[in-house]
C-alpha cells in the first residue's frame, strides 16, 4: 500500500485535537501555517495546516479530502506558530481557538492575503520607489501617471478624495500592485517632529537597554517622567542599527487615542501602522499585511495586536503593562504582557514594558533579577509629584467634602481645572425604599440596578438588563424609592448646581459613546479654560491634561475591602494613576482622596511612601499568603443555569483528581461560590488550583483539561481553565 499524503489541521471549534485530511492526489502540499478549507460535519471550515503526515489514527477510508488550499505562503508564520502552540499549551485552549484569536476577521472568514482598498478614509502616499520614479516612466499610463503626480503633490490624500478629485479607483490599485504607492495611517507630516533632549535619568534608561539580545526591561516611571520620550529615542535608535526593524508597540485598550497615534506618527511619519477594534476589518488587515511585508516598521495596537507577524522584527514595547486589557477575559484566555517576553524570548529581541505602577508579577521579576529596571524619578516638568489629602467622608454620603468644594473653587479661581475621579457610571449606584429599605436588584443577577437620569432608567451593569424607573417600591408598595449613592452623572449635576461659572464635562462610557466624541471634549480641555472633569476609568489613563492642578478621588474604600486578592494593588494603582493626572503643567499638582478608612495602613503607607513601598508592602503580603506571584494558580471556572450544578461538577472533579493532584502537589481549593454567584441567570462556581511550581502546576492543568475533555457535562453547564488569572470573580 502507498504511503497516503495526509495533513493536520487546527480548526476553529472547542475540541483539544488537531484533525487529519487527505491531500487530494492533483493538490500541491500545502506550508505548514497555510489556510485550507476543508469540510467539518455538514459546513465547510478554514483551518490552519500543523503537520504533514503520512498515517493518521483515524481509518484511512473514514479521513475527507481537503476542499482547497487558500494560501500560497502560511498565513501564521513558523515564529507565530510556535508562539501560538506554546501558548495553547500553557492556557490551556485548543490550538485552533487560539489561532483563531490571533488571525484578523478577514483571513479567518477566507479573504486573501493582498491588501485592497478599504472604503472608509485611508490615506495614500507613495513608497520610497514611487517617490523616486521619473516622471515619464508610466507615459503609457496617463491615468496612473497622473495620480502619481497627484500624490506627490499632496502626500497622505484619502481615497475619497481621491475619488472626489475624479481617480479612478483601478489607477490606484495598480499603482499598488506595482509597489509605487501604499496606504498609511495618518498624513505624513512633512517636518517631522525633532526628539527632546533627554535628561540625566532618561538617557541613562535608554543607554542600559541592549538591542542586540533578549532582555525584558521595566522602565517604571513616575507618571509624567517622560517614558514615552523613551520609547520613541529607544525605537530610532534600533533604526540607526538596522534601518528595517520593526517595533511592535502595545497599548491598553483605551489608551489608543488619535493622542497617541499621532505622537508616534509626528516622529515617524508614515511607517506606522495601527490595529485596533476601532477598523474595520479590512483596515486591519491591511494593517497587518504592511507590518507583514514589513512595509510598516512601527505597528502601534492592543492586546492581540501581539500576534502581528513581522518581517524584522527588533523590539516590543508594552506601555501601562499594569493594565488588566493585557489579559484576555474569556476563550483563549492569554496575557499579551507575559507573552511578549515568550515572544521576545524566542526573537532574542528587547522588550520593554512600561508603567507608573507596575504590577506586582513584574516588580517580582525585578527582584529576582529576571527583568532589568530601569527607574525613572523624577517629572519631565521638574514637578515635584502632586501633594496627596486625605480626607474623611463618611459624613458625606459619597457626595463631595465641603473641603473639596473649596479646593475645587481655588483651583478654579486660580485659572486652573479640576478633575473628578469616581469609578461608577450613571446617576447613583441603587435605588432604595426609605419606608421598608428595599433595594431594586437585577433579576439576573446577585446585583442592584443602576439609576441612571440620561436617558432615564434603571440598567445593570453586569448583564445589560434594563426596565423603566419605578414609582412604588415592589415590596410593600410605599413611594418613598430614593437614590442612595453617587454615580458620575450625580456628581455632574451637583456640581453644575454649585458652580454655575464654569463647564462641567463628564467623561464615562456613556457620555462618549458617540465616535468622536471623546476627541471633542479633549480638544475642549486642551484649549485651557477653567472646567471640571468628572469621570470614570477613561479619566485615568495616560491623558495629558496640563491644565489640571487638583484631582479628586471619591469613594476609595471599595478597593480596600475588596474580596479579590487584587483589590489594593488595584487601588493603589488607580489612586497613583489618577493622581498622576495633576500638576503636568507648570503647577505643581494636588489630590484630595475621600474615604472612610483614612487610617487603614495600606492607604497609609501608600500617601505617606509612595507606590514602590506600598507595592513591596504588598508584595510581602502576598509572600506570607503564598499567593501569585509567589505561587502560581489557576482557576477552573464553571456556570449553569441551575443553582447547584456547577458546585456538583466541580466537586467531582475536584474528588477526581484528588491524586493526581496529591502525586504533583497541587492544591485544590474549593469549590466556592464566585463572588458575583449569580450573573446573567448564571450560577457560577470556581475551584482554584495551586502549584507548588509552574512545572507541576502544567502538567496538573494538562491532565485536568484532558480529564474534562473526556468526561459527559451536565447539560448547559459550561467550564472553563483560567491561568494566570486577574480576575477572580
Ligand atoms: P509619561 O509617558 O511617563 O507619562 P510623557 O512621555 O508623556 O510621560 O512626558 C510627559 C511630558 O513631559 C510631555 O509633555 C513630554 O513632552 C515632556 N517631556 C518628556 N521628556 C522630556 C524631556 N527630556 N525634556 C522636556 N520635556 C520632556
Ligand atoms: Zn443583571
Amino acid at each position: 500500500m502507498t504511503a497516503q499524503r495526509i495533513i493536520q489541521v487546527a480548526l476553529p471549534v472547542p475540541l483539544r485535537r488537531v484533525f487529519d485530511y487527505l491531500l487530494p492526489n492533483e493538490q500541491h502540499k500545502p506550508a505548514i501555517g497555510a489556510r485550507v478549507e476543508v469540510p467539518f460535519g455538514h459546513r465547510t471550515l478554514i483551518g490552519i495546516v500543523l503537520k504533514h503526515a503520512s498515517q493518521s489514527d483515524t481509518p484511512t477510508d473514514r479521513l475527507k479530502p481537503i476542499t482547497s488550499v487558500l494560501d500560497p505562503t502560511p498565513a501564521v508564520n513558523d515564529e507565530l506558530l510556535q508562539l501560538l502552540l506554546w501558548a495553547a499549551d500553557y492556557y490551556q485552549c485548543p490550538i485552533g481557538e487560539a489561532l483563531q484569536a490571533a488571525l484578523p476577521v478577514l483571513l479567518r472568514q477566507g479573504a486573501a492575503m493582498t491588501p485592497q482598498l478599504s472604503t472608509t478614509e485611508q490615506c495614500w502616499q507613495l513608497t520610497t520607489e514611487g517617490l523616486g520614479l521619473p516622471d515619464n516612466a508610466l507615459a503609457k499610463a496617463p491615468k496612473q501617471a497622473q495620480l502619481l503626480h497627484q500624490l506627490r503633490e499632496r502626500p497622505g490624500t484619502t481615497w475619497q478624495a481621491l475619488k472626489e478629485a475624479g481617480f479612478a479607483r483601478d489607477a490606484l490599485l495598480r499603482l499598488q500592485e506595482k509597489g509605487l504607492a501604499h496606504t498609511c495611517a495618518a498624513p505624513p507630516v512633512t517636518n517631522s517632529e525633532s526628539p527632546l533632549n533627554l535628561n540625566a535619568e532618561q538617557q541613562a534608561a535608554l543607554d542600559a537597554i541592549s538591542f542586540e539580545r533578549y532582555q525584558t526591561y521595566l522602565l517604571d516611571g513616575a507618571t509624567g517622567s517622560g517614558k514615552t520620550e523613551v520609547y520613541l529615542q529607544a525605537i530610532a535608535r534600533l533604526r540607526e542599527g538596522a534601518e528595517q526593524a520593526q517595533t511592535l508597540v502595545l497599548v491598553p485598550e483605551i489608551g489608543l487615542t488619535p493622542q497617541t497615534i499621532k505622537r508616534f506618527a509626528r516622529r515617524f511619519g508614515a511607517s506606522v501602522a495601527v490595529l485596533h477594534s476601532g477598523l474595520n476589518d479590512r483596515e486591519r488587515l491591511n494593517s497587518w499585511l504592511r507590518a507583514a511585508s514589513g512595509e510598516a516598521s512601527i505597528i502601534i495596537g492592543t492586546r492581540s495586536a501581539l500576534f502581528t507577524p513581522l518581517k524584522n522584527p527588533g523590539l516590543i514595547i508594552i506601555d501601562e503593562e499594569h493594565d488588566t486589557s493585557f489579559k484576555q477575559q474569556d476563550g483563549f484566555r492569554y496575557s499579551a504582557r507575559d507573552l511578549a517576553c515568550v515572544r521576545a524570548k524566542n526573537l532574542n529581541i528587547p522588550l520593554i514594558l512600561g508603567s507608573a505602577t507596575p504590577a506586582l508579577e513584574s516588580l517580582h521579576n525585578v527582584n529576582t533579577g529576571r527583568f532589568q529596571a530601569l527607574p525613572l524619578r523624577h517629572r519631565a516638568n521638574r514637578q515635584a509629584a502632586p501633594l496627596i489629602n486625605v480626607i474623611d467622608s463618611s459624613d458625606h454620603h459619597q457626595g463631595l467634602a465641603a473641603e473639596s468644594l473649596l479646593a475645587i473653587e481655588q483651583h478654579l479661581a486660580q485659572g486652573n481645572q479640576v478633575l473628578v475621579f469616581l469609578n461608577r457610571r450613571g446617576f447613583a449606584p441603587a435605588l432604595k425604599c426609605r419606608d421598608c429599605g428595599a433595594v431594586v436588584n437585577c433579576p439576573n443577577c446577585d446585583a442592584r440596578l443602576t439609576l441612571h437620569h440620561n436617558p432615564r432608567h434603571l440598567h445593570c451593569h453586569h448583564c445589560d438588563f434594563q426596565r423603566p424607573i419605578l414609582r412604588t417600591c415592589e415590596s410593600c408598595h410605599g413611594h418613598h424609592l430614593e437614590p442612595i449613592g453617587q454615580g458620575t452623572e450625580r456628581s455632574e449635576q451637583a456640581l453644575n448646581q454649585r458652580l454655575t461659572s464654569v463647564p462641567v464635562w463628564r467623561i464615562d462610557r456613556d457620555s462618549t459613546r458617540q465616535k468622536g466624541a471623546l476627541e471633542d471634549l479633549f480638544t475642549r480641555i486642551n484649549s485651557g479654560e477653567p472646567c471640571i472633569l468628572v469621570g470614570t476609568q477613561m479619566l485615568a489613563k495616560g491623558h495629558h491634561f496640563p491644565k489640571v492642578s487638583l484631582a479628586i478621588i471619591l469613594d476609595v474604600d471599595g478597593g480596600l475591602l475588596s474580596a479579590d486578592f487584587r483589590g489594593p494593588e488595584r487601588l493603589g494603582q488607580l489612586i497613583t494613576q489618577v493622581a498622576g493626572r495633576s500638576g503636568r503643567g507648570d503647577r505643581r499638582g494636588e489630590v484630595i482622596l475621600q474615604t472612610q478608612n483614612r487610617h487603614h495602613p495600606l492607604l497609609q503607607r501608600l500617601i505617606q511612601q509612595g507606590y514602590s513601598a506600598f507595592a513591596a508592602t504588598l508584595l510581602e503580603e502576598r509572600q506570607m499568603s503564598q499567593m501569585p506571584p509567589f505561587l502560581p494558580i489557576a482557576l477552573v471556572r464553571a456556570d449553569a443555569p441551575e443553582a447547584d450544578s456547577p458546585h456538583q461538577f466541580l466537586n467531582q472533579l475536584r474528588q477526581s483528581l484528588t491524586p493526581l493532584a496529591e502525586q504533583n502537589a497541587v492544591q485544590m481549593l474549593g469549590p466556592m461560590p464566585a463572588l458575583m454567584e449569580k450573573k446573567g441567570q448564571r450560577y457560577r462556581h470556581l475551584l482554584q488550583v495551586r502549584g507548588p511550581s509552574r512545572h507541576a502546576l502544567q502538567a496538573f492543568l494538562r491532565a485536568l483539561a484532558e480529564h474534562l475533555d473526556s468526561i459527559k457535562t451536565p447539560r448547559h453547564l459550561r467550564w472553563s481553565i483560567d491561568v494566570d488569572p486577574q480576575d477572580m470573580s
